[in-house]
């Protein structure tokens, strides 16, 4: 593309693409044939058409809709703290783990996402940063900070793309591995590249239950590995890293929320050193169950610090927009009341 070119404007062009995020048409360093050249360069055309911004929780959420090429569509969440702005990414087009309770996992799974498709999403949300409203006068211009692989899919399910975009943030973008977290419903064989990789990016394993009876009924995947075999490949990622292993746990009522439960996540918890994030259950379309109720997401919060275990439960960001844990779906692109997906940490 550039090879009649320089060495130095390779640089601009990679300087300018990564580091300062602009277009192409506006690298107005480069000679404007070349910018015309490079705008009409179908390697650098976007591979992500947005469909709908939606917006909530005071300008704090936002969640895009994006159309792939062929026709899939994922979606992408951004959200604003005090101290953070963290994107949470979507790696598939739906999903094949078939977790019930996930609006992703009902829709089924489409295909796997490019790395330049996660990467995409992420260089979105960071532009987006930069025009986001200061919560404060005198605050400088916000800067995308945290990434999560936990939109819609299983990222260790679509490995080698997932791990291309984060070597491509990591070292394009200068996104501290540190503040990259991968999710995963349990891909054992994912967790252990993950472990054999050099960078620390932390990990998170969306658990929702502590016995192999239950977890085979909400996480069929547990039916392939187990429990057991699950916690012996995030013990190798511990050791591999140093970095301290999170469980996501969906309070479901009645079904994953009593002290029995917290008794049994507490052990494995511990054993691992696990910090554990609770989130209520996030409503679907094709779920019956609800959320625990305040008072038992309180008690199971309580037993789990009972029993020696660090315990956050997790805010609901964007529920109202469907952009919360469980409820991507890409809902234009199905139906009306379309099914939805993937773990958003709201935290
Ligand atoms: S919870 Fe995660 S792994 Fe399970 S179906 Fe939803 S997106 Fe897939």
């Amino acid at each position: 593309m550039l090879a009649d070119q320089p060495p130095y404007r390779v640089s601009q062009l990679w300087h300018g693409l990564y580091s300062r995020l602009a277009e192409p048409a506006e690298l107005t360093e480069l000679p404007q044939v070349l910018r015309a050249r490079l705008s009409a360069e179908p390697t650098l055309a976007p591979s992500l058409g947005l469909l709908s911004e939606t917006v909530a929780d005071q300008g704090r959420t936002l969640k895009w809709l994006w159309s792939l090429r062929g026709g899939a569509m994922v979606e992408t969440v951004l959200m604003h703290y005090p101290d953070r702005s963290t994107v949470c990414v979507s790696t598939q087009a739906g999903c094949a783990m078939g977790c019930g309770f996930c609006a992703t996992g009902q829709t089924g799974f489409t295909r796997h996402l490019s790395t330049g498709e996660i990467v995409e999403q992420v260089v979105a949300a960071a532009r987006s940063c930069r025009q986001a409203p200061a919560d404060h006068v005198g605050q400088p211009p916000r800067r995308l900070t945290n990434v999560v692989f936990m939109g819609m899919g299983e990222p260790l399910a679509n490995f080698p793309r997932v791990w291309g975009a984060i070597e491509r943030l990591h070292a394009d973008l200068g996104l501290s591995a540190r503040h990259l977290t991968v999710s995963t419903v349990g891909v054992v064989p994912g967790i252990r590249s993950l472990a054999s990789k050099g960078l620390p990016v932390g990990l998170a394993v969306s658990l929702h239950a502590a016995n192999d009876a239950l977890r085979d009924r909400l996480v069929p995947i547990n039916r392939r590995w187990p429990l057991a075999a699950l916690m012996d490949a995030c013990q190798m990622w511990r050791q591999a890293t140093g970095r301290r292993l999170s469980f996501e746990w969906a309070l479901i009522d009645q079904v994953n929320d009593s002290l029995s439960d917290a008794a049994q996540l507490a052990d494995w918890a511990r054993s691992l050193h696990a910090h554990v994030n609770l989130i209520p259950l996030n409503a679907t379309p094709g779920w019956p169950t609800v959320a625990t109720p305040p008072d038992g997401v309180r008690a199971f919060a309580q037993a789990l610090t009972d029993h020696g275990v660090n315990t956050t439960v997790r805010r609901n960001r964007g529920a109202n927009i469907d952009a919360a844990c469980g409820q991507l779906a890409a809902r234009a692109a199905t139906s009306p009341h379309p099914a939805n997906g993937p773990a958003v940490v709201a935290d």
